[in-house]
């Protein structure tokens, strides 16, 4: 039995979903092209170490954090595959680095003299970043790039391996800002030798929308979680993403109300005549936040609202009758024929899909499944276990 998370709320995680959208993507991408799957922010909320697993099972070759911790976890739950960090990382850090093998960004000229100072090892590899527009990290002028090629080819402490950009707008209908910075890298290209690097300038969308422009790998982010990079995009994907990600709770109470009773902090709500009120067992300290009263949740495959103001740990729901305690409810995900996607939350959040995962919190446990059974679960707050099967 599963004996170690005693509140009935937690994330289930299709580690299948996350390898079909992993293959899908190699398909769709080319054998030529490499696949970096991008698991920073714990794995878009579903768990860092179990999706880099997935996806490399699955065919990605590399994978890539935004920070030195990010990285550092993952080589201390075993995983083994080359780990890029995409964000800056403190020059002082660089002998950190090179001891847990990362490959590191390097974002000036500055960072990485500082870097060469506080650097015993060699040979550490770097992706340069270049700026072609997105305004956030990295060399934004050829003079700059061209330093860096000179310093690190007199350096022994580092080796060039790749380069890279992002874009700003990969994800948008309107293509001329994208088509500004992926000219933009192509000049960049030109001012440094690259026959031998790693060159990736595309993040989900682009790997989708512009397969002839993937240079030689794809950073795979929120689409090898089964989500679309925009609402824009949604209609005209080349293959059915699949959804890995999904909330569940149950009830823990269900009383008969009389009309007139109100209902949590506030006393907002009031129930319209004899009422069945349900109590969930999740809150906004969970990441179920204040702004989503009023939404609905699935039970017994159909919709129902929830009422009154959401608290920290719990929220109501308004039942058609009597439904007993325990009952499974989804706050996000399918049940029947009706579901309740990641896009709706985020749509009523006023919000984009990718905040959706990485808003519920730890407290919140995930259960991981693979062929429809479940293979492991991770409660941070108590002690990890592998369940039998
Ligand atoms: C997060 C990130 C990605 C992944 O982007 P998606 O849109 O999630 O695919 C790729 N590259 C960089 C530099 C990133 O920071």
């Amino acid at each position: 039995m599963q004996a170690d998370f005693y509140r009935d709320t937690w994330v289930e995680v299709n580690l299948d979903a996350i390898e079909q959208n992993v293959r899908n993507m190699k398909n769709h991408i080319g054998d030529l092209v490499d696949l970096i799957a991008v698991v920073k922010a714990n794995g878009y909320g579903h768990g860092a170490k179990q999706v880099a697993e997935s996806a490399l099972h699955a065919g990605a070759s590399m994978l890539a954090v935004a920070f030195i911790d990010e990285a550092i976890s993952l080589r201390q739950q075993g995983i083994k595959a080359p780990i890029l960090v995409l964000g800056a990382i403190r020059a002082a850090d660089i002998e950190l680095a090179n001891k847990y093998d990362l490959i590191i960004t390097c974002f000036s000229i500055d960072w990485l003299m500082e870097a060469g100072n506080a650097c015993m090892s060699h040979g550490i590899q770097l992706h340069i970043k270049v700026d072609t527009g997105m305004g956030r990290l990295g060399v934004r002028e050829e003079s700059e790039l061209k330093k860096i090629v000179n310093y690190v080819e007199s350096s022994p402490h580092f080796q060039i391996t790749g380069i890279f950009t992002h874009f700003a707008t990969a994800d948008e209908d309107e293509p001329s800002y994208f088509l500004t910075q992926y000219k933009r890298f192509q000049q960049f290209l030109s001012f440094i030798p690259h026959e031998k690097l790693l060159i990736h300038c595309a993040n989900s969308a682009t790997g989708l929308k512009f397969p002839s422009k993937l240079y030689n790998a794809v950073r795979l982010g929120i689409s090898m979680y089964g989500l679309s990079p925009s609402v824009d995009m949604k209609n005209s994907l080349p293959f059915t993403l699949e959804e890995a990600f999904s909330l569940q709770t149950k009830l823990v109470h269900v009383k008969k109300v009389p009309k007139g009773t109100k209902i949590s902090y506030g006393a907002t709500y009031e129930a319209m005549e004899d009422e069945w009120i349900g109590t969930l067992p999740i809150g906004y300290a969970d990441g179920w936040i204040r702004k989503l009263r009023d939404s609905e949740v699935l039970i017994l495959g159909q919709r129902f609202p929830l009422v009154g103001r959401i608290c920290m740990d719990q929220c109501m729901v308004r039942l058609p009758y009597e439904l007993p305690v325990g009952t499974k409810v989804t706050l996000i995900g399918k049940q029947d024929t009706q579901k309740i996607s990641i896009d709706e939350v985020a749509n009523r959040l006023d919000t984009i899909n990718y905040e959706i995962p990485c808003m519920i919190t730890s407290r919140v446990p995930r259960l991981y499944f693979k062929g429809n059974k479940s293979c492991e679960l991770i409660n941070p707050l108590l002690t990890n276990m592998t369940i039998e099967s």
